[in-house]
């Protein structure tokens, strides 16, 4: 997902971490900061226990719980995305990254779509595992004064459980509401799939998921609030991009990068000049070549390339100066929908289809687009 950074990688799964949640401990310590008697008082109604606020309201110390909380709350979605992880890996599928949000998580699932069972408690271990950390949290807080003796230092520990205990059992209520893409959605497309074809399913989860976003959004607009706007974008943007790609999925089934590959390949030589080059590009609108010298491929030149090159230098620099030399290539079995995961990720726009060192064709992003809107009507 746009805007996340690795932190580090777990069972050799890479974990992301989006960059609104780093927004979210400065916010959390100015909404508690801020409010600390209501956000007291809500706690100690919530648990029936009394606190003692004597350390918590004195100077900066709200504000330090804020980002305390905010921390605390990272935790217990780091968990529970990792519960949702553990069954991926124990059901076979294999995981590619898993993008920490501040509401929950997103587990970038590329190379298969699970089975709708597999699914359905792949989904539910997340906010089971939030209602888990949400109960021991609740629990800890009754325990605190058997151990601490001092009222105001076991106020602060009653604070942070007791708050933390409120966010968990919050994040498990709201994860299972059934707005795909959140597990409440999974479940809910998990038992649509179970009825009718995959691809009906999720368009069904993502319409009812994009609802539930506007709702968010408006509400979210009258109460003022830009956490419930946060959300309400990344469920809609989220439930928009996996129903597109399970629709290519389904329409993109059993086509290879064979069967529509661009043939005959046009091809340019290392020492090409690059205005040639940009002539070319004119003449075949095509904006990218591989580049071969005597049937080895050598790289590939792309516009991109040559639009970093200052206009003057075009007649004097060759394609060797400015083209990318390490190609991905797939060979002509591969499936359509690895070539466009591979051009997603890396960003590309074209991938060379090869057979035993030999160019066979060229698949572009733009043909594969084409492809799809052929199949669809
Ligand atoms: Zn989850």
């Amino acid at each position: 997902m746009d805007g996340s950074f690795k932190i580090g990688r777990l069972f050799g799964i890479p974990v992301l971490i989006h960059f609104t949640f780093l927004l979210i401990i400065p916010l959390f310590a100015w909404i508690i900061g801020s409010d600390i008697d209501f956000t007291i008082q809500m706690v100690s109604n919530t648990f029936q226990v009394d606190i003692d606020d004597s350390l918590i309201i004195s100077g900066y110390i709200p504000y330090l719980l804020g980002a305390i909380i905010a921390l605390g709350l990272f935790v217990g979605v780091f968990i529970h995305e990792l519960s949702h992880s553990l069954i991926a890996l124990r059901a076979g599928i294999r995981i590619d990254s898993i993008t920490l949000l501040f509401f929950g998580g997103v587990a970038a699932i590329e190379e298969q779509e699970p089975e709708p069972r597999t699914e359905f408690i792949m989904a539910l271990a997340g906010p089971l595992t939030s209602l888990c950390i949400g109960l021991t949290s609740a629990v800890i807080v009754y325990l605190i004064h058997f151990f601490i003796t001092s009222t105001a230092e076991a106020g602060i520990l009653i604070y942070i459980f007791g708050y933390l205990a409120i966010l968990n059992v919050l994040l498990f209520a709201f994860n299972l509401l059934p707005a795909f893409p959140m597990d409440g959605g999974r479940v809910l497309r998990a038992y649509l799939a179970g009825r009718m074809p995959l691809h009906k399913a999720t368009s069904i989860a993502s319409t009812i998921g994009k609802g539930f976003a506007i709702m968010f959004g408006l509400v979210g607009l009258l109460l003022f609030s830009p956490i419930l706007i946060l959300i309400a974008f990344f469920i809609y943007i989220g439930a928009g991009q996996e129903s597109a790609v399970t629709r290519y999925n389904f329409l993109l089934k059993d086509v290879t990068v064979g069967d529509i590959m661009a043939r005959p390949i046009v091809d340019v030589q290392p020492q090409m000049p690059l205005s040639d080059v940009l002539a070319l590009m004119y003449q075949t609108k095509h904006l990218g070549f591989p580049v071969i010298d005597r049937g080895v491929l050598m790289g590939i030149i792309t516009l991109t390339d040559l639009a970093r090159t200052p206009v003057l230098d075009r007649d004097a620099m060759q394609v060797r100066d400015v083209m990318t030399r390490e190609v991905i290539t797939l060979p002509p079995h591969a499936p359509v929908m690895d070539a466009l995961r591979i051009m997603t990720r890396q960003d590309i726009g074209r991938i060379p289809v090869m057979s035993d060192d030999n160019i066979l064709g060229i698949v572009t992003k733009s043909d594969i687009f084409t492809v799809i809107e052929l199949r669809e009507v």
